[in-house]
C-alpha cells in the first residue's frame, strides 16, 4: 500500500468515527467541526494537526478502540473487562479463561475467542499460561475482529509495526517460538498468516495505548487515530480511558497548523533514559525541546549536585560525549563520571517501610541533589506509600510530609507537563485531599522534617486557586466527583 492510499484510508476512517464518536462527549465542550486533521510529510508520516486555534481544556478526539486487549504478558486479568484479577477471581464456564467473579460490564471476551481457547482443553490457568495468552490475545483479537468486519484489515495493516526490525530481535524470535505455534497449533487458527501474526504484535507494541483507568482496568488499545499523534516529550495534549472510550484533550492552547502531540514516556526521568526508552520501545530517537535542552526546562532533573562548590549544579552538555560543567564554578566532569554518580544515586525500588525511604531519600539527595530524577523517584516513592494507606491512620507528622512532597512533585512537574494534564492534577488533587485532613484535625501545615528545605504555603493562599485547577484539569474524567467531594469538604472546614 502506497502512503496515498494509506492516508485515504486513515481519513475516511477519521470520517467514519469521528462525528458519532465525539457527539457522545458534552456537546458544548466541542465544536461541530473537527478540530484536528490528518497531515503528512516524508520524514515523520502521517500525523495530526490543528485545524484551527485550539483553546487547552478543548476534547480533540473520542475515540473507540479497534482492539483492546490485556497487556501481553499480563498476570491474570478479566478477559471481559480487563480488570486486573486477585485471587479469588472466576473463569469462563466454557474455556476456563479468567473472569471477573461477578458478572462484568463490558464483553470483550467474543464467542469466537472462547471457542479457540477453549481448545486449550486447560482447566487450571497456571500463571505462566496467562501471561502467553494474554501476549497472543493480541493478534487474536484483531484476527477475530478482521473475520467479523473486513473493511479493517488495511486499516491495521497501514499503522506503523516495525515488524522488519523486530524480526531481527529478540521479541522477534519470541513471537516465531511461542506465540505462532499457540495460535496455530494449541488455538487451531491454521488460517492465520506468521507475517499477520508479526505485524500485529509490531503494530501493538509500537502504536498501542497503554489503558489504566480509575476503575482498574488494564490493557492495550488499538486506536488509529490517536496513534497518529506525534510524541514530544513536553507534549500539548494528554489523555485518558474511561467508559470505553479514548479521550484526548488539549493540555495548552494550541494553534492553527500546529502537531497535536502526547508524550510515549514517562516525566519524571532523565533526558539520556527517556531517549534510550524510546529508542528501544518505539524506535526512534526524540529531539523535541526538552530533549534539546540540557537543563530540562529548567528543572535540571538530570544535572549534579556540584561537588566541588556545593552550590552549583553540574549540567549535561548540549552535544553528547563533551565533558558536564558546574554552572557556577566551572568545574569539569568527563561523562563516564557523571554516569557513575547518577547510578550511586539512582532510584532503589522494593521498599516499603517509611523510615527506610526517608533515609533513602536523603542519601540520594546527598549524592545528587533533590533537584536530580533520582531524588524525584524516591519522592514519588514517598507520596505512593503515603498516598496508598488510610489517610484517617497517617500522624499530622505524616499528612506535613505528604504536602511537602508533593509541593516539591508540583513544582517540576507543573514546568515538564505544564497545563491541563492529568499527572499534574492528580498531585494536586493529592495534595488538596492531604491539606483537608490537616484542616479537619485543626492543624498547621508547617513544614516538614522530611523535606526541611521546602517551603510549605499556607492554605488559604493556595486551596482556591488549586480546586479551580482541578475542576479545569478533570472536567469530563472519572475523577471529577472526587473534586467536588474535596471541594464541599474543604468549605465546610473553614
Ligand atoms: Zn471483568
Ligand atoms: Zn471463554
Ligand atoms: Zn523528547
Ligand atoms: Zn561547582
Amino acid at each position: 500500500m502506497d502512503s496515498s492510499d494509506s492516508l485515504e484510508v486513515m481519513e475516511a476512517y477519521m470520517r467514519l468515527v469521528a462525528p458519532q464518536d465525539l457527539n457522545g462527549i458534552q456537546k458544548n465542550s466541542l465544536s461541530s467541526k473537527s478540530s484536528v486533521r490528518i497531515s503528512q510529510n516524508e520524514e515523520v508520516g502521517r500525523y495530526l494537526t490543528a485545524t484551527r486555534d485550539i483553546a487547552a481544556g478543548e476534547i480533540l478526539l473520542c475515540e473507540t478502540p479497534l482492539v483492546i486487549a490485556p497487556q501481553a504478558g499480563a498476570g491474570p486479568t478479566c478477559l471481559h473487562c480487563l480488570k486486573y484479577l486477585h485471587e479469588p477471581y472466576g473463569s469462563c464456564k466454557q474455556c476456563s479463561a479468567p473472569l471477573c467473579l461477578e458478572t462484568c460490564v463490558n464483553k470483550y471476551h467474543t464467542q469466537a475467542e472462547c471457542q479457540a481457547l477453549e481448545r486449550l482443553g486447560e482447566k487450571d490457568w497456571s500463571l505462566k499460561l496467562i501471561a502467553i495468552v494474554n501476549a497472543a490475545l493480541t493478534p487474536l483479537r484483531a484476527w477475530v475482529a478482521i473475520e467479523e468486519n473486513k473493511s479493517l484489515s488495511p486499516l491495521i495493516m497501514t499503522l506503523q509495526s516495525n515488524a522488519k526490525e523486530r524480526k531481527k530481535l529478540p521479541i522477534g524470535a519470541f513471537i516465531k517460538a511461542v506465540i505462532i505455534p499457540l495460535l496455530r497449533d494449541r488455538l487451531g487458527q491454521a488460517s492465520i498468516e506468521d507475517e499477520f501474526i508479526h505485524r500485529c504484535c509490531g503494530v501493538f507494541d509500537t502504536s498501542a495505548f497503554k489503558i489504566e483507568t480509575v476503575e482498574g482496568e488494564q490493557g492495550r488499545a488499538l486506536l488509529p487515530l490517536a496513534a497518529m499523534m506525534m510524541h514530544d516529550c513536553a507534549p500539548n495534549s494528554d489523555h485518558w480511558f474511561s467508559e470505553g472510550k479514548f479521550i484526548v484533550r488539549a493540555a495548552l492552547p494550541i494553534k492553527y497548523g500546529e502537531a497535536i502531540t502526547i508524550s510515549y514516556t514517562v516525566c519524571l526521568i532523565g533526558t539520556q533514559s527517556r531517549i534510550k526508552h524510546l529508542s528501544i520501545t518505539k524506535l526512534f530517537t526524540c529531539t523535541c525541546n526538552r530533549c534539546k535542552d540540557p537543563t530540562e526546562l529548567g528543572t535540571h532533573i538530570s544535572s549534579l549536585r556540584c561537588r566541588t562548590c556545593k552550590s552549583g549544579l553540574v549540567v549535561p552538555p548540549e552535544i553528547n560525549n563533551e565533558d558536564w560543567q558546574c554552572n557556577e564554578c566551572q568545574v569539569k566532569l568527563p561523562q563516564e563520571m557523571t554516569a557513575i554518580i547518577a547510578r550511586a544515586g539512582g532510584f532503589k525500588p522494593g521498599v516499603t517501610d517509611r523510615g527506610e525511604l526517608a533515609k533513602r531519600l536523603h542519601d540520594v539527595e546527598r549524592m545528587v541533589g533533590l533537584q536530580h530524577y533520582g531524588s524525584l523517584q524516591m519522592l514519588m516513592a514517598i507520596w505512593k506509600n503515603l498516598s496508598s494507606s488510610d489517610i484517617e491512620g497517617l500522624s499530622g507528622d505524616e499528612l506535613r510530609d505528604a504536602v511537602a512532597v508533593t509541593e516539591q512533585l508540583m513544582e517540576v512537574v507543573g514546568q515538564l507537563l505544564p497545563g491541563l494534564t492529568i499527572y499534574r492534577g492528580e498531585l494536586i488533587l493529592g495534595n488538596l485531599k492531604m491539606r483537608s485532613e490537616l484542616q479537619r484535625r485543626k492543624l498547621e501545615v508547617t513544614g516538614s522534617e522530611l523535606l526541611s528545605t521546602r517551603p510549605v504555603p499556607p492554605h488559604h493562599e493556595v486551596v482556591k486557586e488549586r480546586l479551580e485547577l482541578c475542576r479545569a484539569i478533570f472536567q469530563h474524567h472519572p475523577l471529577m466527583p472526587t473534586v467536588l467531594e474535596l471541594e464541599t469538604q474543604l468549605q465546610q472546614a473553614t
